[in-house]
């Protein structure tokens, strides 16, 4: 079971309770490992035998929750990522919780991530919030909890999770990809906006490839030997939220460089020199007004609005590669 060098203290005040709430919202970014906390206490919440900080491992409960099959734990999320938690599956589960626990033990309920409940599945999972079930502990993992149903969330014990310090991340990315160099980890956590565990998935998704490839095609964009189309399907591989974020981070760091001249947050190496060039060569309204541009469609993207990538993404370059100079 993956334990998280930053998760310590907490996972020692869990593991230290005498007695444990009816519910806990463990809340956080994600990537940074709340699903393996939550795991973790569940795991202890079900042991039989439990060590003094951790499950035992080796007990009834602990074979059958590692096999898979243990009749009083239940976990429920998406049937497919990114999909919405069906009211369906919310009532099946209420009807797991009402069930007296068959090892005898606890019983508990795992749910991530909660903000993908919409309003009915909320509603219909307020009934076992509310009437307290016997022996069931509800873990409750949640990314956005400004998403949440008040009336969740005040029924639950909130418990923020700890996000590791960057030396921390960079350490712990040490072991977890052992294969990259220093500076690679190293921008690779810029990339994951300082998560360890989303700089694993990143890593995973090839997203340092990619970037080079975008990185090489922005700068060909702008000596202009590469035109818009040629770059718009040659990245038809990458996620186009990826591509808005960082553009989107590249106007920043244009707009900042422009008010400061501060040479030292000019963003990760591979872009500082193009960046700086553009902000020297750039009207700044220019760069506002691009800006702007590039955040209403960032909008669309997340929202799912059904776009047409290939043009969206010529519309993008095609008014980048216009940055530089006064027309
Ligand atoms: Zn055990």
């Amino acid at each position: 079971m993956a334990e998280y060098p930053w998760q310590q203290a907490l996972w020692q005040q869990f593991a230290g309770r005498a007695q444990h709430a009816h519910a806990y919202l463990l809340h956080g970014p994600k990537g940074i490992g709340k699903r393996a906390l939550a795991e973790r206490l569940m795991a202890l919440l079900l042991c039989r035998s439990p060590l003094p900080e951790d499950a035992c491992g080796t007990c009834k409960s602990c074979m059958l929750l590692a096999a898979g099959t243990h009749p009083d734990n239940y976990v429920l999320e998406p049937e497919e990522a990114d999909k919405a938690i069906k009211v369906d599956q919310v009532r099946d589960l209420v009807s797991f919780v009402v069930q007296t626990a068959q090892l005898g033990g606890r019983k508990v309920v795992l749910i991530e991530p909660v903000e993908s409940m919409n309003i009915n599945a909320a509603n219909a999972l307020l009934k076992s919030l509310e009437e307290p079930s016997g022996n069931t502990v509800l873990l409750l993992v949640s990314h956005q909890p400004s998403r949440l149903l008040p009336t969740i969330k005040s029924r639950c014990v909130q418990q923020a999770c700890p996000l590791p310090g960057r030396e921390q991340s960079l350490a712990w990315l040490g072991e977890a990809l052992p294969a990259l160099s220093q500076d690679e980890r190293d921008e690779l956590l810029t990339l994951a906006a300082g998560l360890p565990l989303a700089a694993v998935d990143l890593q995973a998704q090839g997203v340092r490839e990619q970037r080079a490839l975008v990185v090489e095609g922005v700068k060909k964009l702008l000596k202009q030997q590469a035109s818009p189309t040629q770059l718009a399907e040659g990245w038809s591989a990458v996620p186009l939220l990826l591509l808005f974020d960082w553009f989107c981070d590249w106007s920043n760091l244009i707009l900042r460089y422009q008010l400061t001249q501060d040479e030292t947050g000019l963003g990760l190496a591979d872009m500082r020199k193009v960046v700086q060039y553009l902000a020297q060569k750039t009207p700044q309204d220019k760069v506002l007004s691009v800006q702007d541009w590039i955040l209403l469609q960032r909008q669309k993207v997340v929202a799912k609005a059904n776009l047409n990538r290939v043009l969206l993404l010529e519309s993008l370059l095609v008014s980048w590669s216009a940055l530089p100079g006064n027309g």
